[in-house]
């Protein structure tokens, strides 16, 4: 058996705003082997960027948690301050989402690569941090001049390449990148993610990769996970899913993304009318079954459990 890099098991995480409880993730189980890669999709507000955050403990104080993450064989929520802190950067590094816009202004590019080297001690000197962040840069294909460019002299995917070094300093074994390319126009789009399909292959880097568009997915992840309302409503072999899909929710979003980044689906990001519900105030039984096309009475009453629903697949219906 391979070994994993993450074990995620029944993960449950709620924020606690002025308004009441907002329980964003509802128990989601998955398992990471090493050099695997999960593709998470959904739409805005499934809980895709809650799950990506806790998975290193980045949820704002207050947030409840329950259920347990297993990182490189030690339990998540047992480390200690000192653990978290070699556990992050060093064992898993996350892309933000938006961060493109939330680089150091007044830092170059260089510098703010050379930073976490230089705060967690994965090399000796300032020195040997410059001569990895030339090297970095050379991974992610940025030209070594741009070391000393600041953000604003940057193009969208010159930046997202130096967060992508930026998350790549320390050597991590699992990269998570939330929406890297949401923000790209197409070609930047494809060129960011053929980069991160290359650095895969030359490596044993573990990948997961969030976005709203499933069709991106199956260029670089080899597992998807559909979330919908907090949950896991679909997941198995990327291809499978994408050309197999059982849940009504996720061909609606597989029939949304015919093609890589298509412009006009982008607008409507599910091809569904509506949105989800907000996790505050979920519909009784399935919550999808507002917008299912396929709903039945008894789609009201239960929340269906994943079951099989082909080689390597399950999905959260009852129709299936
Ligand atoms: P996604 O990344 O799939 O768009 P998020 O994980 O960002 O979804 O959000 C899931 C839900 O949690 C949304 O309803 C969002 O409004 C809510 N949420 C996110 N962050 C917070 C927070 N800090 N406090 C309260 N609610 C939050
Ligand atoms: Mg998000």
């Amino acid at each position: 058996m391979n070994q994993l890099v993450l074990s995620v098991k029944d993960l449950a995480i709620t924020y606690h705003s002025a308004s009441g409880p907002v329980p964003a993730v509802r128990g989601v189980s998955f398992d990471l082997a090493v050099g695997d890669s999960l593709g998470l999709a959904g739409e805005s507000g499934c809980g895709k960027s809650t799950l990506a955050n806790a998975l290193l403990r980045l949820l704002p104080d207050g947030t409840t948690t329950s259920g347990e993450v297993m990182i490189d064989g030690q339990d998540l929520f047992a480390l200690s301050p000192g653990g978290l802190r070699a556990v992050r950067w060093t064992t898993g590094a996350i892309v933000f989402q938006g961060a493109l816009h939330a680089l150091n202004p007044v830092q170059t590019a260089g510098r703010q690569v050379r930073e976490p080297m230089l705060i967690h001690h994965t090399v000796g000197s300032e020195d040997e941090a410059r001569v990895r962040s030339r090297q970095l840069f050379e991974r992610v294909g940025l030209p070594a001049n741009q070391l000393d460019a600041y953000p604003h002299q940057l193009s969208g995917g010159q930046r997202q390449r130096v967060l992508i070094a930026m998350a790549l300093a320390c050597d991590p074994q699992l990269l998570i990148a939330d929406e890297p390319t949401t923000a790209l126009d197409l070609m930047v789009q494809a060129q960011v993610l053929a980069l991160i399909a290359e650095l895969r292959r030359e490596s044993s880097l573990s990948l997961i990769f969030i976005t709203h568009d499933l069709s991106v997915l199956t260029y670089v992840a080899d597992h998807l996970a559909i979330m919908y309302a907090g949950k896991i409503v679909e997941e198995g072999p990327s291809l499978s899913v994408f050309q197999n899909a059982t849940h009504p929710y996720t061909r609606a979003l597989a029939a949304a993304f015919p093609t890589i980044g298509d412009p006009s689906s982008r607008l409507a990001p599910s091809g569904l009318a509506g949105d989800p519900p907000t996790p505050g105030a979920l519909p009784s039984g399935c919550p999808f079954h507002p917008r299912c096309p396929l709903a039945e009475d008894r789609c009201q009453t239960a929340e269906p459990d994943l079951r099989p629903a082909g080689p390597g697949q399950r999905a959260a219906c009852v129709l299936v």
